[in-house]
Formats: structure tokens, sequence, C-alpha cells
């Protein structure tokens, strides 16, 4: 598609957030009769909005109406399992997601990212490093900034830095980015796959679906699933595999070779700099695999290694991700509320040599808490289990310390957490939940532990 075929295209927008009107009035913009179709209340200032486009919708449940059309497009939040998204395709009609219908309008290369976790880190931190490089990247996405809001500001001169769900990229056809990062695949969501990881991981791979010749994939190469189906499909495909590895010195990426970050890129070594000069906000081994997949997609895009290098270094983090609050009587408070499932609780807890206090729990989404217990059982002081899935942390998680309870509210939470911390310990929020129990979102859970140890 192009914006030109648009022009009295009838589009049904399925969603009435923030992306869903943001995707409305980029398709408007073209000629496109749009339907906005929300099954849950639109705020009277969206209706207002979507007046003033001239977009027609639907609010409180979706009608017929919703399918006469000819392309459907699906906000970030609508899984694929939706209903109408399913009558859709019954129906033959073709399902874009938002990020397809505004890669449409896209002229600037694209750097994509997508992963279970360290997505948001990656994103920003690759925005840092084009800022440094003096360039005015776009940084969109799922990070918080729909592509469909931004994409017309960019010219063929600028890059966009995309994040990208998997909920997304089941639903692209043409999305072909110029640089593709893709950081590991790990169980979550699977609520939404119909608890097939499979599918979870098809939608993940299809990052690189459209890439060609001169386009990159960058992989990460420690994670198994990932490096056997690219060993399988690159060399059936022409864009360019390069891979990110803290275990192997890859014949083409980024490695670690004792203590020291290597880039090679066309069999030429460059010595980026020692790991463990990276900024603060990059601490743990998670974000070294976010800072090598940085580094390398900097480096892809023309940046300059002592511009990468400067970046890592200067890197100031993103809220939420083991984020540093406060030191309260020598004890540590770090918020990781976006933490919302068991993998990034387990990097979170290998970041830290300190004994730790463990603030766990909220909605589980059927975790698996089995690969925690060793090193709970290594570094945990105490546990304390928060929310709908308490009794589960305080059997799984809190057995394995020595000492466990479990608190009501983030206030309770908090005064037993400073009971059992010494000086020296880390308090951490890492829930390995969803948020919904008892907060609004995981953003909320973070501000709300924030400004109660700023109140300590
Ligand atoms: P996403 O956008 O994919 O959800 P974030 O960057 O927001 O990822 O980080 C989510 C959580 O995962 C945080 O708790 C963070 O510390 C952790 N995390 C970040 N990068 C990684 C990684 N590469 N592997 C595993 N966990 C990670």
């Amino acid at each position: 598609m192009t914006p030109e075929t648009l022009q009295q295209q009838r589009v049904t927008v399925v969603g009435g957030a923030r992306s869903g009107v943001a995707v409305a009035r980029l398709l408007r913009s073209a000629g496109a009769e749009v339907f906005l179709t929300e099954h849950a209340a639109l705020e009277p200032s969206v209706c207002a909005t979507l007046e003033g486009l001239g977009v027609a919708y639907e609010t409180a449940g979706h009608t017929r109406r919703a399918l006469e059309a000819d392309m459907v497009v699906v906000s970030p939040g609508v899984p694929s399992t939706a209903p109408l998204v399913q009558q859709a395709q019954r129906i033959g009609l073709p399902v874009y997601s938002e990020i397809e219908a505004a890669s449409w309008f896209c002229q600037a290369p694209i750097v994509a990212i997508t992963g279970s976790n360290g997505k948001t880190t990656t994103t920003s931190l690759l925005g840092h490093v084009f800022r440094t490089a003096g360039r005015a990247p776009i940084v969109a996405g799922n990070i918080g900034y729909p592509f469909a809001d931004y994409v017309q500001k960019a010219t063929p001169d600028d890059v966009v830095v995309l994040e990208v769900s998997s909920f997304q990229l089941d639903h692209i056809d043409t999305f072909r980015p110029k640089v593709s990062v893709l950081l590991n695949i790990t169980p979550d969501h699977l609520d939404r796959y119909n608890n097939n990881f499979n599918a979870y991981a098809q939608a993940k791979f299809r990052i690189f679906a459209n890439q060609q010749e001169g386009d990159v994939l960058i992989y990460n190469h420690d994670d198994r699933l990932i490096r056997e189906h690219v060993a399988h499909v690159a060399p059936k495909r022409s864009f360019t595999p390069v891979a990110i590895s803290q275990h192997h010195e890859v014949p083409t990426g980024a490695f670690v070779r004792e203590g020291t970050i290597i880039l090679r890129i066309h069999q030429q070594e460059d010595v980026l700099m020692q790991a463990n000069k990276r900024a603060p906000a990059l601490s743990g081994r998670h974000n070294l695999y976010n800072s090598l997949a940085a580094a390398v997609a900097g480096r892809v895009m023309e940046v300059r290694s002592d511009v990468v290098r400067e970046s890592l270094t200067s890197f100031e983090g993103v809220p939420h991700r083991l984020e540093f609050v406060r030191t309260v009587d020598g004890v540590r408070y770090v918020n990781d509320s976006k933490a919302t499932n068991v993998n990034a609780v387990w990097y979170a807890l290998e970041s830290f040599n300190e004994p730790l206090v463990l603030l766990a729990g909220g909605r589980d989404k059927g975790n698996d808490y089995s690969s925690l217990k060793p090193l709970v059982q290594q570094k945990a002081r105490a546990v304390i289990a928060l929310g709908e899935s308490a009794d589960t942390v305080m059997q799984e998680l809190g057995t394995r310390a020595p000492h466990a309870t479990r608190a009501a509210t983030m206030e309770e939470a908090l005064r037993h957490a400073r009971l059992f911390a010494a000086p020296g310990d880390v308090v951490l929020l890492s829930p390995a939940c969803s948020s919904f129990d008892m907060f609004d979102n995981y953003e909320h859970r973070g501000d709300t532990f924030r400004r109660l140890v700023n109140s300590l």
C-alpha cells in the first residue's frame, strides 16, 4: 500500500486509544474513509477529535458496520485473538497493524527493535546514540509515541527508531526495516497467543520477513531459538545477519572478549570499550545485550565508534527499569516495576551482588518461577509478596529466603522491607507480574513505589 492508493478506501480502525486515533488521522490525511470502532466507551474528547477529523465511529461495542470495509487496521493493544479481528480475517479482509499502516507513509530508514524484554531500553539507548551523534532521530512505537503520529515528519535523511511488539508484527504486510533487532524470545503474553509459544516466536521472527539485500538483521546469538531459526532461514535470504553475543566471538557483530566490547564489521575489529565502563543505568548482563545491540545498530547506521562509546557511558536509563530511587539508612531502593515477567526478574536478581529484599507479585500471567529459585536462595534476605499472586510467590519464592511475608499494599510492603533490610542491602521492586490487580499500569505501580520511598 501507498498513501496514494488509500484515497477513498474504506478503512476500519479497531481501538480508540492514542495509537488508534493517530492512525485514523493519518489514514484520513491520505483521503481514506475511516471508521473507528471501540469496544469500550470512548472519552468525549476523543469523540470530538474524531468528529473534527471526519472519522465516523462507534463506541461501547462493535457492530456489523465495522466489517463493511476494504481493510482493517488494529491498534497495538488489540490481540489477534480478538473476535472482531478473527471475523475480519474469516471474511477475507486484510488486517494491518498500526506500524504497518504508518510505514506506508515512511520516507526514512527504520531501525525496528523487538524481543520479549529490553525493547524500550534498547530503543531509548539507540535514540540516545543518534542524538549524541548530532542526529535527531524519531523514536516511536510501543515506547509511548505512536509511529502514526510522527511518521509524516520523517524525511529520507532522518532515521526512525521504532519499538515493535509481537502484536504489531502479527499484522504486517510490507513493513521493512533497514535494520531489525531481535533481542530475545522468552515466554510472555502467552495468554494472547492461546498459550502457543511457537505462535508468539513466529510473530517475533516476522520483524525481518520483508528485509532484503542491503538490510541488516541484528540478532542475539546466545538465544538458542533465535540462533537456530536465523541459521535456518538466513542462507535463503539476502539480508545481512549480524550477531550479538556475550559468549562467542561471532564472525560479524558485537561480542565480549575478556571484558572488552568488540565490534566486528566488514571483517574489521574495533575495540569499543571495557564492558564495565558502561553507564550505571546499563548495569547487568541483560543491559550488556541491550548495549551490544544498540552499539552495533549505531555502527551499521554509520555512527562513529567514539560516539557510540560516549553514548554507552552517558545513558541515563529509562524509568521503571532497574531505576535507582534513593538510599535510605544505607539501603538502596530500586524500582523495576516494568519487570512483568520471570525473565526480567531473573536478570534483575542477577545484576546485584548485595543481599536483596525482593518485592514481587501482582497479576500472574501463568508464571513458572523455577528459574528464580536458586537466585532467591542465593541473594534474597527476604521476599515480600504482593497482590493476587501473593500465595504463589510465598510458596515458590518465599520458601527460598530466610524471611518472607505478605503485604496488602505497597506501603505495607515497604514497612516490612525497611525492617528486613540491613545497611548495604538493596530493596528491589521486581514483580514478575503485571500490575492490574492493584494499579492502573506498571508506571502507576513504580510511581507509587518511588513516591513512598521518597517519603521514607
Ligand atoms: P520491554 O520494552 O521489552 O518490556 P524494557 O526495556 O522495558 O523491555 O525492560 C523490561 C524489563 O526487562 C525490565 O525489568 C528490565 O530490567 C528487563 N530487561 C531489560 N533488558 C532485558 C534483556 N535484554 N533481557 C532480559 N530482561 C531485560
